[in-house]
């Protein structure tokens, strides 16, 4: 098993934090990150903007209480589907971990791509390179300096509530968020205080907080070293390779010249040649920091780079493997039975439930039960339909009103009485009615048990 051991290098022996600034770095990985950031947040901030079926592809609606998901349009009664939706995003999660190590951290992470993508550009327009910044930091309150933290903080609150209506807009459709944004704020007191709440702790997170929150608050940080084998994909520093470190051609030196770049870009402020450690977000900087030491070296990038434990320490590692067959199992099953619920999810929805009272009523021959209808139209357009009983055989389905058009997402609730002739049922007959579109297709089924009294004894 894998040993992550924790160095608090943004931690000072007295406990408080050093904020860290780290070094401008490029190279290859440096640049497809921020493609992958530029990516994600286009796809954060577009999504309430896409129409899927007249919806936003991704929309909480907290007024009627319905979730759109892509087309899907789902209600409080599908909740039960979010279960195999976490528990299918977990196991992919520990799939993705056991073999790609912390790539979810470094590549697609919220909290890396707003911190790294965008935050932190903002802190080095105002406050230029690390050695300047920190130059600037460690004098006096000049005006210079006074500018140029004003400037970066007003960026950061100014993105902050950019962010928290982008936020907001997942739940408050557009035209209103627009409307609420043209009036005062105390006419929409509730949702403007939840909006400065969320930027207040979009300031605070990511403008100081930062990687505190991968290193002491992250559940997912915290469960690496049990997620992690020897195999796993991490970013890890060749010992073998760079060991004894030493200056440029000093007499025996290893490949590290010691020169401390993969250090000084780290944004957790390790130093990877430490080995594993929980801080590390596997963010790649060091390892575009040393290839560029390696090229100017004159010697073969790699010494800082993406491999398992096992490949660092000069082992072959192996893909196929029992943790991640079990992983890969439970993905299956969880996917399986997502799969499953999500193909059960039926968007005309009809639903049986019994009327409070006695379980049926006997008029002379006729045994007759009470139930209330429930249809819903869960689709993003009007539907004519129609409901029909099907059984049980010989029935009159008392229903005011069987045929009628629900606008998107209304409900119809209709009483119902089934009245079936004495004996002609056994007791453990069943109600099926059937609801048809327009075109007669069957769109949607409801049952119930038909319940009568037990047959009279000859
Ligand atoms: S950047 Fe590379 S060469 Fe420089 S200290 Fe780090 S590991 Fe050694
Ligand atoms: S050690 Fe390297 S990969 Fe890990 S957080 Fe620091 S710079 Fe990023």
């Amino acid at each position: 098993m894998s040993r992550l051991v924790q160095i608090r290098s943004s931690l000072r022996p007295d406990g408080k934090h050093e904020p860290i600034v780290p070094a401008d770095v490029s190279g290859r990985f440096t640049r497809a990150r921020r493609v992958v950031f530029f990516v994600l947040i286009w796809i954060y901030a577009a999504l309430p903007w896409v129409h899927i079926g007249g919806h936003p592809a991704v929309f909480l609606d907290l007024e009627t209480r319905h979730f759109y998901l892509f087309g899907g349009i789902f209600d409080a009664r599908d909740v039960w589907m979010m279960t195999f939706l976490l528990t299918g995003l977990v196991f992919t999660l520990l799939v993705v971990t056991a073999l790609l190590g912390r790539a979810w951290c470094g590549w697609a992470c919220p909290q890396t791509v707003f911190v790294d993508g965008v935050y932190r550009r903002i802190e080095r327009l105002f406050q230029g390179s690390r050695e300047v910044h920190r130059r600037r930091d460690a004098g006096p309150w000049t005006a210079s300096r006074i500018l140029r933290k004003i400037g970066t903080h007003a960026g950061y609150a100014i993105v902050s509530l950019l962010l928290a209506n982008v936020a907001i807009s997942y739940f408050v459709s557009l035209p209103r968020l627009f409307q609420m944004m043209q009036r005062s704020p105390a006419e929409h007191a509730e949702a403007f205080g939840v909006m400065a709440v969320f930027a207040g702790l979009l300031y605070f997170d990511l403008g100081w907080f930062r990687e505190q929150f991968c290193v002491v608050m992250c559940p997912y940080g915290r469960l690496q070293s049990v997620l992690l084998d020897q195999d796993s994909l991490v970013i890890g520093y060749d010992e073998k390779r760079g060991e004894p470190r030493g200056k440029l051609h000093a007499e025996g030196a290893g490949d590290c010249v010691d020169c401390n770049r993969c250090v000084a870009v780290c944004p957790t402020g390790i130093d990877i040649r430490n080995g594993l450690q929980l801080d590390c977000i596997a963010c790649t900087a060091c390892v575009d920091a040393c290839d560029e030491i390696m090229d100017r070296t004159k010697r073969p990038r790699g010494l800082v780079r993406y491999d398992s434990q096992r490949g660092l320490g000069g082992g072959k590692t192996r893909l196929l493997r029992p943790r991640l067959a079990l992983y890969a199992l439970l993905l299956a099953a969880g996917g399986g039975a997502a799969a499953f619920a999500f193909s059960r999810h039926a968007d005309i929805e009809a639903v049986l439930t019994r009327l409070p009272g006695a379980p049926f009523s006997v008029d002379g021959d006729q045994v007759q039960n009470s139930f209330e209808l429930l249809v819903t139209n869960k689709r993003s357009h009007a539907m004519p339909l129609r409901v029909e009983g099907e059984a049980p055989a010989g029935a009159q389905f008392i229903l005011p009103q069987g045929s009628v058009t629900l606008a998107p997402l209304e409900q119809m609730h209709r009483p119902l009485f089934v009245r079936v002739p004495r004996g002609a049922t056994g007791t453990a007959a069943e109600v099926r009615l059937r609801v048809l579109d327009d075109h007669g297709s069957v769109v949607a089924r409801a049952t119930a048990p038909f319940l009568s009294p037990p047959p009279v004894a000859p």
